[in-house]
């Protein structure tokens, strides 16, 4: 949709697109819905109720000093996978500005919740090198009617790790692709249909959604950061899950705004 040099390049130009997306049928104040609305570019004013409010805040981004236009290039950078490096040239913050505003634009997406079923595919893969003890072990599961996917640190490869992985994401009955580890070979015992495959022999098919699912992830912390850092796996893996299964809050940066705010 935009990119950032379609902003306006005033405040209160991009006020105006924001407003016309959030409000298609016109402003109205959040209390009594009269529709005799103020804009200012620092608060918005009912003439009937004679109170102000901050647009800023129900839009969740009242606690800190940044401007209309700042926050549409940020979230517009971030969408589009942008590294900090890169939003920092269209949004003209500090390094360390941009990365908490890219934890806190992740913190608003929401948390995967519910099982998958069906025919499932599961895999581990490692994350990050191992020296500088920066690296991590991850689990993932694809369902493959819907496509969605569940991805988790786990501790270990041991069969207690895989188990408790699927215990919370994976419902019972579901019949699950895996490669040929040791950890999946009694999966059957503990109420899971089984396929297996052995990866050693290049029979990937069984699960190539969820190596695709790796090689996407591996691709995507590349492009949103010059390395990857564990500290920051809680948030890319929330936002690499989202961007799959809440396409919906990524086509342009209006609409994330408005789901993910107060106001809807
Ligand atoms: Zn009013």
């Amino acid at each position: 949709m935009y990119t950032v040099l379609d902003l306006p390049s005033d405040d209160y130009g991009c006020i105006q697109i924001i407003t016309n997306h959030i409000y298609p049928l016109g402003i109205v104040c959040p209390w009594e819905n009269h529709e005799s609305v103020l804009v200012r570019e620092k608060y918005m004013w009912c003439s009937v109720c004679r109170r102000k409010w901050s647009l800023k805040k129900l839009l969740g981004f009242g606690y800190a000093k940044i401007s209309w236009r700042q926050i549409l290039a940020l979230v517009l950078g971030w969408i589009r996978k942008l590294s900090p490096g890169d939003i920092l040239g269209m949004v003209g913050m500090s390094y360390e500005t941009i990365q908490r505003w890219l934890e806190r634009l992740r913190k608003r997406l929401p948390e995967d919740a519910g099982k998958l079923e069906g025919l499932v595919e599961i895999d581990q893969s490692y994350l990050g090198k191992r020296k500088n003890n920066n690296q991590v072990l991850v689990m993932g599961v694809v369902e493959r009617e819907s496509n969605e996917i569940r991805i988790q640190l786990i501790p270990d490869m041991a069969q207690d790790s895989v188990e408790g992985f699927l215990d919370e994401w994976v419902e019972p009955g579901s019949l699950i692709h895996a490669d040929a580890h040791s950890s999946h070979l009694a999966l059957e015992d503990v109420g899971y249909g089984l396929i297996l495959c052995n990866h050693d022999r290049g029979h990937f098919g069984p699960t190539n959604r969820q190596e695709g699912v790796w090689s996407s992830l591996d691709r995507f912390v590349i492009r949103t950061r010059v390395q990857f850092m564990k500290r920051f796996l809680p948030g890319i893996l929330r936002e690499f899950c989202a961007r799959r299964n809440h396409q919906e809050l990524f086509t342009d940066p209006l609409t994330f705004l408005k789901l993910t705010s107060n106001l809807s």
